[in-house]
């Protein structure tokens, strides 16, 4: 089978090589953004995400995604923050702030619990389906014998 998929920016076609989501062209567009982004830090140290973003032009996610990887440790970047993937709020570290981070656990609690208690549910239907049909064999096994 041959694999292709929609790049997420251009929604070109393109074959990924892994499990890359964009295309050649638009990750050798964004490597240039980034290096363009760290050569921005360098060039105004002590600006912040906001000047940053502004002044490169780069799209904010590019930046925010930057700084997640810790692209900017020890760099001239100021508020080096972006927003929590669940609520928005700004952290510096992690996907989620802390709280959603708290509540997402919980609900990824729940739903492993949840995906045990179905699976539980299906052993017990396949455990009495086992049963039926051993009764069913012996019945014939010993309709035979008869
Ligand atoms: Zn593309
Ligand atoms: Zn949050």
């Amino acid at each position: 089978m041959v694999n292709v998929r929609n790049c997420l920016y251009c929604k070109k076609i393109f074959m990924p090589v892994s499990d890359e989501k964009i295309c050649s062209d638009c990750r050798n567009k964004e490597l240039e953004m980034e290096e363009q982004v760290r050569g921005y830090v360098r060039d105004h140290p002590g600006i912040t995400v906001n000047q940053l973003i502004e002044g490169t032009g780069a799209p904010s996610r590019l930046v925010w995604r930057m700084i997640q990887q810790g692209q900017f440790e020890n760099s001239g970047l100021r508020d080096a923050k972006y927003p929590c993937g669940n609520c928005g709020k700004l952290i510096t570290k992690g996907v989620y702030c802390y709280e959603c981070a708290g509540k997402l656990r919980l609900d990824a609690q729940k739903f492993a619990n949840a995906a045990n208690a179905k699976k539980l549910a299906e052993e017990k239907k396949a455990q009495s389906q086992k049963t039926f049909s051993n009764s069913m064999y012996d019945e014939i096994n010993s309709s035979r014998s008869r």
